[in-house]
């Protein structure tokens, strides 16, 4: 069995080691450009380059090391329908997005961001808490890693809603669903986490139009992908004072150039897209039981449907 890796950060030789371990029958080939490459079963790819559109169109399946395929489905009319398409479930990336998601949330709620700026100002000065009833938070993306965020949310007694595409039904978790649902979800979130595939469908939803439904004063974090954001619109929001602040991870070109005016924004905290690493070991436990269970014919979970896009 061969198997066609391409890393965008040229880091490739952790991997072979650990498909080694995982999947010893294996045989890893890197993809180089513009160099010829021997035909191989499988391919292990996150966001290929154009040149390889040709390799990957003749494999048997083709893994993405994450849970977001947006940056290869960008090539899908290049890859014949019948290669299928399979993403990375969880593998370590729910927890981390619990984390990320649930100390964005408690740092609004306490009012730490503001605290972080009295205290640089020198100024001792206790702020009126938030009503606990007042900070619903609303995850939108109620898939794999969304369900883990609003799981690790529950303790704390936030009002939580979620939406989805398909109707849904969670355990202390208010749901809405498709376009006819978006509306009254958003006018009830005070805190509003995107953690949404990118789709034709949900690119760009967080516009102007969307982000005034919110209430006056609530929060953005988004942990998914940059555009699913209006930057431009987020920006005159943030300084309307409509959004209070917003945590964002994710970006519609990264590295956030220096010149973007969210770097000179106080209220936008700006972290690098880590939100949920993809952590090799995981990812290739997890590839190297679905390329076995392919090998054999059997069916395995999170295949992508091209059509949904995600
Ligand atoms: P899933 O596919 O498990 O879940 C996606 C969720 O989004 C589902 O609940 C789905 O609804 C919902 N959804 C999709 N399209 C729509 C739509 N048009 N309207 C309403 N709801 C919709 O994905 P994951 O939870 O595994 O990952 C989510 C995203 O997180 C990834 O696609 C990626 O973009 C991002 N991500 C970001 C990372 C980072 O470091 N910043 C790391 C990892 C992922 P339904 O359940 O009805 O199908």
């Amino acid at each position: 069995m061969r198997i066609l890796l391409h890393r965008a950060d040229g880091k490739t030789e952790p991997w072979i080691k650990d498909f080694a371990k995982y999947l010893p029958e294996a045989e890893v080939e890197i993809w180089h450009a513009g160099e010829k490459c021997q035909a191989c079963d499988y391919a292990v790819v996150w966001a290929p380059p154009e040149a390889m559109q040709a390799d990957l169109a003749q494999v048997k399946a083709i893994f993405v090391t994450g849970a977001g395929v947006d940056a290869l489905l960008k090539f899908s009319d290049a890859l014949p329908p019948h290669i299928p398409i399979i993403r990375l479930e969880d593998a370590g990336m729910a927890l981390q997005m619990a984390e990320y998601v649930t100390y964005s949330v408690l740092r609004y709620f306490r009012r730490f961001d503001e605290y972080e700026t009295q205290a640089r100002a020198g100024q001792w000065l206790p702020l009126p808490q938030h009503p606990k009833e007042d900070f619903a938070v609303g995850v939108l993306g109620m898939g794999v890693l969304g369900t883990r965020v609003l799981e690790a949310l529950a303790p704390f007694g936030f009002p939580l809603r979620g939406w989805s595409r398909t109707e849904k039904s969670m355990q202390g978790v208010q749901c809405f669903h498709g376009a006819d649902g978006l509306d009254t979800f958003l006018r009830g979130s005070r805190v509003l986490v995107c953690m949404l595939p990118l789709t034709p469908d949900t690119n760009n939803l967080l516009n102007r139009t969307n982000m005034c439904k919110l209430p006056q004063g609530s929060y953005l974090i988004n942990v998914a992908r940059g555009a699913h954001v209006a930057e431009p619109d987020l920006l005159a929001l943030i300084k309307s004072g409509h959004i209070a602040a917003a945590t964002l991870d994710v970006f519609r070109n990264e590295p956030l150039p220096t010149q973007h005016p969210f770097w000179q924004e106080p209220r936008i905290t700006i972290t690098p897209h880590i939100s949920a690493l993809t952590l090799r070991r995981e990812s290739v436990q997890q590839i190297a039981e679905k390329i076995r269970k392919t090998a054999k014919g059997e069916t395995v979970a999170g295949v992508v449907d091209r059509n949904r896009g995600y």
